[in-house]
């Protein structure tokens, strides 16, 4: 062969390998997210792999077999006591192919797909392991928590006002980050929890924790969720960022179906929407899009609820910082769709403000913010409690003194001492005037 010839072999042979070379997917790491009633395995590919997911018996795994992809360095194990796994193996197939295969404790019900690079991630395979003993469980736990609500209504004949606390984002969508690349899913998670703590300790207050740990649900689900707990209203906690990092302060939310106030709150609610995306979602859930439409129809009835309590936070949010904006905002949030349930978002501060994003990691400040929150929510339940609640039963009423009415009258009439309502309005006589308002004790 002449060096030519040779040179020209040489250049086709390098052709063909670099053409086979580029048709390799390689997979470089596998992620764990583990939610109450699923796990998410999340493989970071270099481009979408052709891969077939299935289950084998005795003993119980699952495998999946990824066409044409290498592994360079041993998959992470998932964490030790897993409801689900015990063990995770892998090996080549065909000499080509790559093989995973997952030792399995429980029953589950496998799902896979393909997501898209982004929130910071490229390519990526997500398969979701939904646990089918967890799911009775937590079924059979949901009826016996119904039966446990039942009595303790017939108990006290008022029932708990009802908080669902939505931490934004969470597991394979970190949320927005700041410059020292504090991620937004964990700090909100933390105020979320300070919120909730709060919360439980308000005699006829309850909390709920829309997500409970690291792990990703869907903006959709999240309303679910709260609708299932009863809630009485929705509060969602974010920390956005934006491009420029001098922008800062905290601002509040209500839902807007004509469009957002400003250019920033358009900016702001196509980020989180986009979660969905980053969280993992396909994009064929009409059933979503339908349901957007009729939820959107009866949402008129919330709106005031959810401005008014918007309101009274933000004005708490005047007292421990910088705001945002002055008044609150409305823009269309996907998480706050919900047609019975008054609902907020909270966007805490920016955190791609160096100064905020140190403020966002504090303890102390992320009770501060908790804090104003809380204050917000309960002085608007002050007011507007529902009539079936133990605040609204237990709140104080007032009388105002009509011509012809006495004191003993008024104390007969709610039932009470002549006494105690001396005492609860420091009355040194019996004497009462009209127009004068009266606190009337419990009796
Ligand atoms: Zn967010």
């Amino acid at each position: 062969m002449s060096k030519f010839l040779k040179f020209i072999a040489v250049a086709m042979l390098l052709t063909v390998a670099l053409t086979v070379h580029a048709k390799v997917v390689r997979v470089d790491s596998l992620r764990y997210w583990t939610a109450p009633d699923h796990t998410r395995m999340v493989f970071d590919v270099t481009t979408p792999a052709a891969h077939q997911v299935f289950l084998l018996d005795n003993p119980a795994r699952l495998v999946i077999d990824f066409k044409q992809t290498k592994l360079l360095k041993a998959l992470p194990q998932p964490p030790k006591n897993h409801s689900l796994f015990s063990k995770v193996r892998s090996g080549i197939r065909n000499k080509k192919d790559l093989r995973v295969v997952v030792d399995l404790k429980a029953g589950v019900t496998p799902k896979s797909f393909a997501l898209q690079p982004s929130g910071g991630y490229g390519h990526r395979l997500v398969v979701d392991l939904y646990n089918k003993l967890k799911i009775s469980k937590v079924k059979s736990k949901k009826v016996a928590k119904a039966s446990k609500v039942v009595t303790k209504t017939v108990k006290n004949k008022a029932r708990d006002i009802v908080i669902a606390i939505d931490a934004g984002h969470g597991g394979e969508d970190p949320g927005a980050h700041g410059p020292r690349g504090t991620q937004e899913k964990k700090v909100v998670f933390a105020i979320a929890k300070k919120l909730a703590a709060l919360i439980n300790k308000k005699p006829g207050m309850k909390a709920i924790m829309v997500r409970k740990g690291d792990y990703y649900i869907k903006l959709r689900k999240r309303m679910e969720i709260a609708r299932a707990a009863n809630a009485d209203l929705f509060v969602s906690i974010h920390a956005d960022a934006f491009k420029n990092s001098k922008v800062k302060g905290a601002s509040v939310f209500t839902l807007s179906n004509r469009g957002a106030s400003s250019e920033a709150a358009r900016w702001l609610a196509k980020n989180e929407n986009a979660a969905d995306l980053v969280g993992g979602v396909t994009l064929t859930d009409k059933d979503d899009v339908l349901a957007t439409v009729l939820m959107d129809l009866s949402q008129t009835a919330t709106k005031e609820a959810s401005r008014n309590v918007a309101g009274k936070i933000l004005k708490n949010f005047k007292s421990i910082g910088h705001l945002h904006s002055h008044n609150v905002q409305k823009a269309g949030f996907m998480v706050l769709k919900s047609p019975d349930i008054p609902s907020i978002l909270v966007e805490t501060a920016f955190i791609s403000n160096p100064t905020e994003e140190r403020k966002l990691k504090s303890g102390k400040h992320q009770s501060k913010m908790a804090k104003a929150i809380y204050k917000g929510i309960v002085k608007y339940f002050n007011q507007y409690a529902p009539a079936d609640t133990y605040i609204a039963l237990n709140a104080r009423k007032k009388h105002t003194i009509s011509r012809g009415e006495t004191l003993s009258g008024i104390a007969q009439h709610y039932g009470v001492t002549m006494r105690s309502i001396k005492s609860a309005n420091k009355l040194a006589s019996n004497q009462v005037r009209i127009g004068q308002v009266l606190e009337i004790p419990r009796g």
